[in-house]
């Protein structure tokens, strides 16, 4: 079944994109995740190369505009200059499965 968001948003102040999903399922996405696994052009290509090391993300990077793609998912613009990446929202769901919650915060 592909996820289908029912609700999105963007928690500024703490940095989290929270998208809840159809089925009940909720995905809290911390900003510099989302930056980490940037899908702009640039990053892909990035990552793509074997050689490459990326740097990570600075952890203050922040969502700087949100702009849905018809039914696909979501455009994700950074406050540092990355803005061209589509998140589909199978990608965004399977960030939110991987990110565990940190122990001790
Ligand atoms: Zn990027």
């Amino acid at each position: 079944m592909t996820p289908w968001p029912d609700a999105i948003t963007d928690h500024a102040a703490s940095g989290v994109l929270e998208i809840r999903w159809s089925g009940g399922e909720v995905s809290r996405l911390p900003h510099r995740l989302l930056r980490a696994n940037c899908r702009c052009a640039g990053c892909e290509q990035q990552r793509r190369r074997p050689d490459a090391t990326v740097p990570p993300p600075d952890p203050a990077v922040r969502l700087h505009a949100i702009h849905p793609v018809g039914d696909r998912g979501l455009n994700l613009v950074f406050d540092d200059g990355h803005g061209r990446g589509i998140f589909p929202w199978p990608y965004l769901h399977e960030l939110g499965a991987r990110e565990v919650p940190q122990p001790g915060s």
